[in-house]
């Protein structure tokens, strides 16, 4: 029997459970790269299409919970030394957590846990697991690699016609009683023909380039390694060596890369001077990647057109937080990977990664970000530590 801490972001404001707009939702198997779907070996304690992301919801854990014996603890109380997720840490041995509301193990909550052995993010990015720590003290770190890839896909293309397009501000217009039009266009732009560059084309970047090909784009991406011919011209790809070089020429960049050391502050004020005037920033990756201030000042002084995404540092967004109020923003609490399609499969996938622990079997490789006291799996390519 194990110690299980699970933080999951708050229920509904008006109650749990909630009703559904829809009666089912289609079952995807298989990705885009030919990884499977996840596949526990037991019956889901939930519905696919139910909200199971919540406190209330527990990822539908609880039965397989239950029926073995654990003890598990779900909790939103995350922060500071007297949340109630600190105070359970020094004899919990496997922590689930999720990057849309994170409970941030930090190297000295690392070392308050001495028992912890496995650390499952329900969902992708475990970039709010000091890795480096984990890795020293010999704990697994796992997510559900692929699980809301286009979850975020949809939502990127969803917020850069909305930005294009000035969806946000017209919509409550007619709501108030008004008719504005020019009120609405005076910033509106067709994206076809625009130049958009991704920085990133990994799992959710190549996705979202494969759903703005038929807006008949200029598309372009950088990254370390470069996708294969066929790829690129399949989708009429422009590569780019680096950064630099991409955001300074598009019109539209989003990012799609990891937060790690090297990529901490990516696009700081220097990188954003360099963009076009009227650029619009995308991003649905992490807040970190970007110099916070630096985007409120291009976005204020009219540089950048504006600035859409999800991600936020820390999260929950304090309500100062400049983006909160920044003019032209799109941004939404961390909400794009954690749509009910995408619940139900990081949930049957962290159940998987349970359900192999608890056997003694190994982690599927996919799943992998830290293992045996180094990076692993996905973790290796996705990646480094200090
Ligand atoms: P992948 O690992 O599949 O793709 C990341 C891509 O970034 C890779 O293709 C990699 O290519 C590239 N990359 C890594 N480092 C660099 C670098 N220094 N410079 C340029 N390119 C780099 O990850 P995903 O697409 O699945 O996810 C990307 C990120 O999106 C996640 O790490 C997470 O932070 C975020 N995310 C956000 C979600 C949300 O709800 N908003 C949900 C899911 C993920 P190469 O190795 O060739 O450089």
């Amino acid at each position: 029997m194990a110690k299980i801490l699970c933080v999951l972001y708050p229920d509904p404001v008006s109650g749990y459970p909630p009703s559904y707009v829809r009666d089912d939702i289609p079952v995807i198997t298989r990705y885009a790269d030919g990884q499977t779907a996840p596949t526990p070996q037991q019956p889901l304690g939930f519905k696919p299409g139910e909200l199971i992301g919540c406190v209330s919801g527990a990822l539908g854990l609880q039965d397989y919970m239950e029926k073995k014996g654990h003890e598990f603890i779900v909790t939103s109380d995350k922060d500071g030394p007297d949340s109630e997720f600190e105070k359970q840490l020094h004899d919990t041995e496997v922590v689930i957590s999720q990057p849309f509301w994170p409970a941030y193990l930090s190297a000295e909550r690392i070392a308050k846990a001495p028992k912890l052995k496995l650390v499952v993010t329900a969902g992708v990015g475990s970039d709010h697991v000091d890795l480096d720590a984990a890795a020293k003290a010999g704990i697994t770190v796992a997510e559900v690699t692929n699980s809301n890839s286009v979850s975020v896909a949809e939502h990127v293309v969803m917020i850069t016609l909305a930005q294009l397009r000035n969806y946000l501000p017209s919509h409550p217009y007619f709501e108030q009683g008004g008719w504005n039009i020019a009120d609405c266009v005076w910033r509106s732009y067709d994206i076809q023909g625009m130049k958009f560059g991704t920085i990133g084309a990994g799992r959710i970047g190549l996705a979202v380039l494969r759903r703005l090909h038929p807006f008949e784009m200029d598309l372009h991406y950088t990254q370390r390694h470069r996708l294969d011919a066929t790829t690129e011209q399949a989708l009429g790809l422009t590569f780019h060596a680096d950064s630099g070089s991409l955001v300074s020429q598009m019109d539209i960049a989003n990012l799609q890369v990891p937060l790690y050391p090297a990529t901490r502050k990516l696009i700081d004020a220097r990188m954003i001077a360099s963009m076009k005037r009227g650029a619009y920033l995308i991003n649905c990756a992490r807040a970190e990647l970007v110099d916070r201030d630096a985007v409120v000042e291009a976005v204020t002084a009219g540089h950048l057109a504006g600035y859409a995404g999800d991600v936020w540092f820390p999260q929950p967004a304090p309500a100062g937080h400049p983006w909160r109020t920044m003019p032209f923003n799109g941004m939404t609490p961390h909400i794009s990977g954690t749509s009910l399609s995408a619940q139900g499969r990081y949930a049957a996938g962290t159940l998987e990664i349970l359900q192999d622990f608890f056997n003694g079997r190994p982690t599927r490789p996919a799943y992998l970000i830290v293992a045996g006291g180094n990076l692993a799996g996905t973790g290796e390519k996705s990646y480094e530590l200090r």
